[in-house]
């Protein structure tokens, strides 16, 4: 028999964890599903959080009662207002958690959370019946119920690698290689069974003629920049692993 739920999360990332962590917190029975219980909150590069570009979201976040903010309390091993020498518009605050502690304090949370599960998969599709979705069916074919799913598969979405001349779909590097979009491939009308035929989203999410959508947008318009003295050099992956 399928296991019922209130609320799937599908990805325990920043979002995955919060989306998770509310749900449960408002008392509705949840289950966090992703594809690697170890790697919870897992942050892709340089584990800093806040600065400019994102330290009004994890205000906003705190907030809202979030945990973003609590765990870097918990976790940081730097924490610096930045921009001090400018205007109060531009500066921000921005700590430096330890990568491996953030994700363990983390998930620790999570599993100290009542009405929360953890589970362990690979979301391959969601279950949907006449126009609302049902819940979703892992690469194992296990099956969970839901009447709401949330997705944050975030960085994993479609992903692609660019590592010097190798260009391959994946998620996060060191983590699963091959194409997690066809999380995004409805069977409509389907029974909620892991025995249910699979359909690709290319058949059943796309609407008819519709073109696909360039992969590397970027990528493409560098390469077609027109030759000679002015031109651009060629594109490079950037020698800077991150730059956030
Ligand atoms: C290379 C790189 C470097 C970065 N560096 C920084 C940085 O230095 N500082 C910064 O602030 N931000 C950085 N970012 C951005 C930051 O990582 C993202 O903004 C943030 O991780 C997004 O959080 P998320 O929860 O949306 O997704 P993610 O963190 O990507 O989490 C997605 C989760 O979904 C799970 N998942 C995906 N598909 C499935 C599936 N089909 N079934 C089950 N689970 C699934 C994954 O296992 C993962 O747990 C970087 C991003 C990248 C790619």
């Amino acid at each position: 028999m399928l296991k019922q739920y209130d609320v799937i999360v599908v990805g325990a990332g920043h979002a995955g964890c919060e989306a998770a962590l509310a749900a449960a917190r408002l008392g509705a029975s949840t289950l966090l599903l992703t594809m690697n219980l170890d790697l919870i909150a897992q942050m892709p590069c340089n584990p800093s959080v806040g600065g400019p570009g994102k330290g009004h979201l994890v205000r906003e976040i705190d907030a809202l009662g979030g945990e973003m903010g609590r765990n870097t309390d918990r976790t940081f091993v730097q924490v610096r207002m930045l921009n001090l020498s400018r205007g109060p518009a531009v500066r921000a605050l921005r700590a430096q958690a330890d990568k491996r502690l953030y994700s363990l304090t983390m998930k620790h949370t999570l599993e100290q959370t009542e009405h929360l599960d953890l589970a362990q998969g690979q979301v391959e599709g969601l279950l949907v019946r006449g126009d609302r979705v049902t819940g979703v069916v892992t690469a194992l074919g296990q099956a969970f119920a839901a009447p709401a799913v949330v997705l944050t598969a975030g960085t994993f979405l479609n992903g692609r690698i660019l590592s010097g001349e190798s260009s391959f779909a994946a998620g996060r590097s060191g983590e699963v290689r091959g194409p997690p979009h066809r999380l995004l491939s409805p069977r409509r009308g389907a029974a909620p069974s892991p025995r249910t035929p699979r359909r690709s989203g290319c058949t059943s999410a796309s609407p008819p003629g519709r073109r696909a959508r360039p992969r590397h947008p970027g990528l493409r318009s560098r390469r077609a920049a027109p030759s000679g003295p002015a031109a651009a050099p060629p594109w490079r992956p950037p020698g800077r692993s991150c730059g956030r």
